[in-house]
């Protein structure tokens, strides 16, 4: 019998390629175009399929996006930018990029989204679906001039207004396809939006600002201008082959791992375990992410990781981070994030993992335990 230790190491989250990915990529790569061309305008078409948004506008990455999305929104200094602080920093940057202020609200113990109903006066959300939760939009007691979803982590995920993407209570919804998201592009971003302007603004921002003038007086067809400050951050028909592969298999995907959630819950039932919120009736969970809260969390990490077990951490609460310090936040600021962070552990979730692995992390949490 093998030692645990020569047994594969079981991450929290990784792609999953199928020989049908590596066709589609290897097709683009014989064709003409490399980057901006005709398969990320079919991305994007699939994107709006998936998402019933009118327009999707895919970024070199989810960050990318999101900074594009505080832009286009005309956001900048002396703007405040709520989010909620057990996210990934870049729920937080996006606002700090464009010489705004982030603002942290605490979450709600329950679901562990932002809590909605502490969402005062602030010029703009960024609104988290954390594991791929959506957060509840109609909560948010009165309406900022700019909401943008970042849903990094719900690809694939409802509420009863649709799919989340439509933008049916947002301006605009990001999307990231880094490998351990729902689907993947390497590395990979996308904004969605019902609003010509913005879409229009998106395109602008993610090439360096540009917009082309062909009928400018005395010049021609090769005459553009650079108008504003825009980055390059356009994604590649080779990532985007990749996505347009990927996104054809998502409900799968996220049918694979609503069993592997409905198998923990039933698995960690009788574990000191507190399990992560199902979705409320009319909506349906991304399941990013299989977050649980342990007692001793650091010794329960470091045996599970001691075992292959690549547990993790989601998040270090934002305002922690140095970059913040000025700010002058306290920990004591936000109870329930600072308690949700004391216990949380991510156990590995993906489409590819096994019923066999997933057992192997059960027993293995259970050890660690001592239950
Ligand atoms: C992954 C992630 C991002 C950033 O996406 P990248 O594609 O890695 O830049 C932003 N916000 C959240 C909540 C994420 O999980």
């Amino acid at each position: 019998m093998l030692s645990t230790n020569t047994r594969a190491r079981i991450p929290y989250g990784r792609q999953t390629i199928g020989d049908d990915d590596v066709a589609a990529v290897v097709d683009v790569l014989r064709g003409e175009w490399l980057t901006t061309g005709p398969t990320v305008a079919r991305f994007e078409d699939a994107l709006c399929c998936v998402t019933d948004a009118k327009h999707a506008i895919a970024f070199a990455n989810g960050t990318a996006a999101l900074h594009a999305s505080m832009w286009a929104a005309g956001i900048g200094a002396g703007d405040r930018v709520v989010t909620s602080p057990l996210s990934f920093a870049a729920s937080a940057t996006c606002a700090t990029y464009v010489g705004a202020t982030p603002a942290f609200v605490d979450i709600d113990s329950r679901t562990l989204n932002l809590d909605p109903k502490l969402v005062g006066a602030c010029d703009a959300l960024v609104a988290v679906h954390y594991a791929g939760l959506p957060v509840d939009l109609a909560a948010v007691p009165t309406r900022p001039r700019v909401i943008v979803e970042d849903a990094a982590h719900a690809l694939g995920a409802r509420t009863p207004d649709g799919p989340v993407g439509n933008c049916a209570r947002s301006d605009m919804c990001v999307f990231s396809f880094h490998p351990v998201k729902a689907i993947t592009t390497g590395e990979g971003g996308a904004v969605t939006t019902n609003s010509d302007e913005y879409a229009q603004r998106l395109r602008q921002f993610r090439s360096h600002g540009i917009v082309p003038r062909p009928d400018a007086a005395g010049e021609g067809g090769w005459y553009y201008e650079v108008e504003t400050l825009g980055y390059n951050y356009r994604i590649t028909d080779v990532q985007c082959a990749l996505g347009v592969s990927q996104l054809a298999k998502l409900s799968r995907f996220i049918t694979r791992r609503h069993e592997l959630a409905e198998r923990y819950h039933a698995l960690l039932a009788d574990l000191p375990v507190q399990l992560p919120p199902a979705a409320p009736a009319g909506s349906r969970h991304g399941h990013h992410i299989f977050p649980v809260r342990v007692p001793e969390r650091r010794r329960v990490y470091d045996d599970m990781q001691a075992a292959g077990i690549g547990v993790q951490v989601h998040y270090v609460p934002i305002y922690r981070h140095p970059l913040y310090r000025d700010l002058a936040l306290s920990c004591s600021d936000f109870p329930e994030t600072e308690r949700a962070y004391r216990g949380l552990l991510s156990l590995p979730l993906y489409p590819s993992l096994t019923d066999e692995e997933q057992d192997r992390v059960v027993d293995t949490l259970r050890a660690a335990l001592h239950a």
